[in-house]
């Protein structure tokens, strides 16, 4: 009895564990053609200025769809991407459509927007990067700080050399850099005072919390101090309720951006997109 059982625990097991496997090799496998089956599109979802309650341009966040394995969130593919270094060309394929997405955006409009771009710790280590976002901004005729990237901590705990010197080539051309997911990971601070971010993004799980939770309203009014402090502006990411709004006008954040305003919209759809609707 115990030993049959044994046996059912391990071969579910096993069982498990290959189904995850080849998930991932499906995955991978499928990601290989992705971009020449055209499976990508570039979602945006809006920012907004907090007093002017302005929109002032938005965030670009990836979205795959593939025939075999329907939508694949990017919290999946991203990592995987990332493993085999085809977040390299996918990476390209990004900022191209969204500096061509921004370009029109600003006709359309009359406007000066910001586009954001998440980059990964995998993409500095490709050689050309900088020269590449240099021409796509000249191709597109953008301005280089109305593109903004946002860059997580994995980056910088990678520590290396070509890292140091990439944030600072980015920076000498002109581009913001924005620390994402800011209080999840291990030395935000540390990285903050060695690197020159301009914006730093108050991740969603501090803000779920803030109308409820003491210390998650303690934390984020201590960040914006900080932030405000070392001369960077805020944006609140994951802002889904009027009362959270409030509140973060109140602390005096900057930017704000969340489903209270907009999910992640198709580019055709954020080109119309006005808020309050008018
Ligand atoms: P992120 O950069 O922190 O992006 C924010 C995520 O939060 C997005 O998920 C967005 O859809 C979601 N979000 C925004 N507002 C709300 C809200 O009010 N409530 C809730 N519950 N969620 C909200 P998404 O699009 O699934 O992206 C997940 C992550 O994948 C991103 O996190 C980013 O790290 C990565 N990613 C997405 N696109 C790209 C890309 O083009 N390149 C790279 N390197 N990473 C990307
Ligand atoms: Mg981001
Ligand atoms: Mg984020
Ligand atoms: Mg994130």
């Amino acid at each position: 009895q115990s030993k049959l059982s044994g046996r059912n625990t391990y071969s579910f097991f096993t069982q498990e564990m290959s189904d995850v496997m080849l998930r991932r090799l499906e995955i991978e496998e499928q990601l290989n053609h992705a971009l020449q089956r055209d499976e990508f599109e570039v979602y945006y979802q809006p920012k907004f200025d907090v007093k002017s309650k302005k929109m002032i341009g938005a965030e670009a966040l990836l979205r795959w769809r593939n025939p075999l394995l329907g939508n694949v969130t990017p919290d999946e593919f991203i990592p995987i991407a990332e493993h085999t270094g085809m977040i390299v060309p996918i990476g390209k394929y990004v900022l191209k459509q969204s500096l061509a997405f921004l370009n029109d955006w600003n006709t359309t409009h009359q406007q000066q927007y910001t586009i954001a771009v998440n980059l990964s710790p995998r993409q500095f280590r490709d050689k050309a990067l900088i020269s590449f976002i240099a021409q796509t901004l000249r191709d597109e005729k953008i301005a280089p700080h109305s593109l903004e990237f946002e860059i997580t901590e994995g980056v910088l705990m990678a520590g290396n050399s070509y890292i140091d010197d990439a944030l600072e080539n980015l920076h000498q051309l002109g581009v913001k850099l924005s620390m994402d997911d800011f209080g999840t990971g291990y030395s935000s601070l540390s990285y903050l005072r060695q690197y020159s971010f301009d914006i730093l993004k108050i991740d969603r799980s501090f803000i779920s919390g803030i109308t409820e939770k003491k210390e998650d309203l303690d934390l984020v009014k201590a960040t914006i101090a900080l932030a405000h402090s070392l001369d960077l502006s805020v944006v609140a990411e994951g802002v889904e309720t009027h009362e959270q709004l409030l509140l973060l006008d109140e602390l005096g954040c900057d930017l704000v951006q969340g489903y209270y305003f907009s999910k992640p919209i198709p580019a055709e759809d954020a080109l119309d997109f006005r808020y309050p609707a008018n």
